[in-house]
């Protein structure tokens, strides 16, 4: 291999020119040549590792041509052009019968990158001038700026199809504006996340396809207060939180936007870019929300909604246990309501510990808890109370605690709505209560309120 010749080749695959269809620029440039020499053929010729490609050609049938013995190897030996007047007579090549006058002046791309050559030919032996080489040469040198040229144009067009791709498949809603607002790129996420296509975002219909609220839902954003606005008057926007709603489909997004202004190398504000996506939290976050709504604080039972949304779910043989402690007002009065609230834990801890795990025990309320057993019958359940009644008696003190059970069975009270259980055990309760307190009772079908 000649010295240079891999980066020649480098190049010339780099240029991504060989094999391709002829361009009327460079065919316009070889038609210029022949009839400026007045050679029946004139080709420009690209000198690939083994063959002679041609890029364009007038008077010669073959695309290509084997390279070894080729004038064109030859012309790419020297920058200045190669000029056969009668082959011939000339040892060095042994060309097709067709052929006795050769020209051509090399394409030099870049100091000792000689790619290929501009050559004319003629089947006889001909004259050529200092001058027309000079010419040729100057011809050569228009390719080579044509095919710069085009390799710029095409590294462009396909930094655009990177960024479209980019900008396509970005997770996050991406709006760019002129300094009139005129939008330049309005990104298939901010076509999703405000529910309107990019065709309807004109600057003057801007604010008829959604309209935006701050994060109450309800106070308006003020048009001027935008992002994208405040980016046109220069101003920048942090994580602003904004909740938008589609006025076609009412379809609502909580979204944090992030606007910029921008300006040209002079400073001069050309446009704005807001970036935005919709806040989501996280499914840690949620469940640690929905953990926060539906636990005690104190007890870390289930709390009342908890136990709502167990009893809506409860069918079959089951039974609800009210649990009022008995003159608890007074624990906190003796005792102080720091005590009040252990004895509350340690309460809530004695029963959970008391039944069996796929029972359900929540704090229904200040004193009252409420337990929901499954598949218990009538007796079970009342026993299970007095257990329980038991329990309580038992907290090591001082104070000592007792408390008012009610029991609702599905069985005795021939119901099994969760709801209806948890009025008809209420009712025992108040019996318990008024009976004297620390005891159990049960309800029946009479306690049993009437289905609304
Ligand atoms: P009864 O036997 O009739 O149920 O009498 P009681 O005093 O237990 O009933 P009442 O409903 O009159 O009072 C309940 C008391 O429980 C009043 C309230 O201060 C106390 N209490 C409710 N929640 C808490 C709490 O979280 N911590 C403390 N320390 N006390 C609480
Ligand atoms: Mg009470
Ligand atoms: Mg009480």
């Amino acid at each position: 291999m000649t010295p240079g010749e891999r980066e020649r080749l480098e190049t010339l695959h780099r240029l991504n020119i060989l094999d391709r269809i002829p361009e009327p620029a460079f065919e316009r440039i070889v038609r210029l040549a022949k009839r400026l020499f007045g050679t029946p053929k004139a080709a420009i010729t690209l000198v690939d590792e083994h063959r002679q490609w041609l890029l364009a050609r007038e008077g010669i049938a073959a695309g290509e041509s084997p390279r070894k013995g080729s004038f064109c190897e030859r012309a790419i030996e020297s920058d200045l052009p190669l000029v056969v007047l009668d082959a011939r007579l000339d040892p060095r090549f042994s060309p097709p019968p067709d052929v006795r006058f050769y020209a051509g002046a090399p394409l030099v791309y870049a100091s000792g990158i000689r790619i290929g050559a501009l050559c004319v030919m003629d089947s006889s032996p001909r004259d050529f001038t200092p001058a027309d080489a000079e010419a040729l040469a100057s011809l050569a040198a228009i390719v080579v700026d044509e095919l710069k040229l085009r390799k710029v144009t095409r590294s462009l067009a396909d930094q655009k199809e990177a960024l479209t791709g980019i900008l396509g498949s970005a997770g996050e809603g991406i709006v760019v504006a002129d300094h009139t607002g005129r939008l330049t790129v309005f990104n298939a996420r901010a076509e999703e996340l405000l529910g309107v296509r990019a065709g309807e975002m004109s600057p003057e219909r801007w604010s008829e396809a959604y309209v935006s609220f701050t994060p109450d839902g309800e106070t308006p954003l003020p048009a001027e207060d935008l992002p994208m606005a405040r980016a046109l008057r220069g101003e920048a926007t942090d994580r602003m939180e904004a909740l938008i709603r589609n006025r076609h489909t009412g379809r609502e997004v909580l979204i944090s936007a992030i606007g910029r202004p921008l300006r040209d190398s002079k400073g001069r504000l050309r446009g704005g870019v807001v970036t935005f996506n919709e806040i989501a939290a996280t499914r840690a976050e949620t469940q640690r929300l929905a953990q926060l709504a539906t636990t005690d604080a104190l007890t870390g039972l289930p709390n009342r909604w908890a136990l709502r949304e167990r009893l809506d779910r409860q069918s079959g043989t089951c039974a609800v246990l009210m649990i009022d402690l008995d003159h608890f007002k007074r624990i906190n009065d003796e005792h102080g309501h720091l005590e009040g609230d252990r004895v509350l834990a340690a309460v809530g801890a004695a029963l959970r510990a008391a039944v069996r795990n796929s029972d359900f025990v929540a704090r229904y309320g200040g004193e009252e808890f409420c337990v929901l057993l499954e598949e218990v019958g009538a007796g079970q359940a009342v026993e299970i109370a007095e257990k329980l009644r038991s329990t309580l008696r038992d907290l090591p003190g001082p104070p000592p605690v007792t408390g008012s059970i009610g029991v609702a069975s599905s069985q005795a009270c021939a119901v099994s709505s969760g709801d209806r259980l948890l009025a008809a055990a209420d009712r025992a309760l108040y019996r318990a209560k008024r009976g004297g307190r620390d005891r159990v009772e049960a309800a029946t079908a009479g306690d049993v309120p009437a289905a609304t």
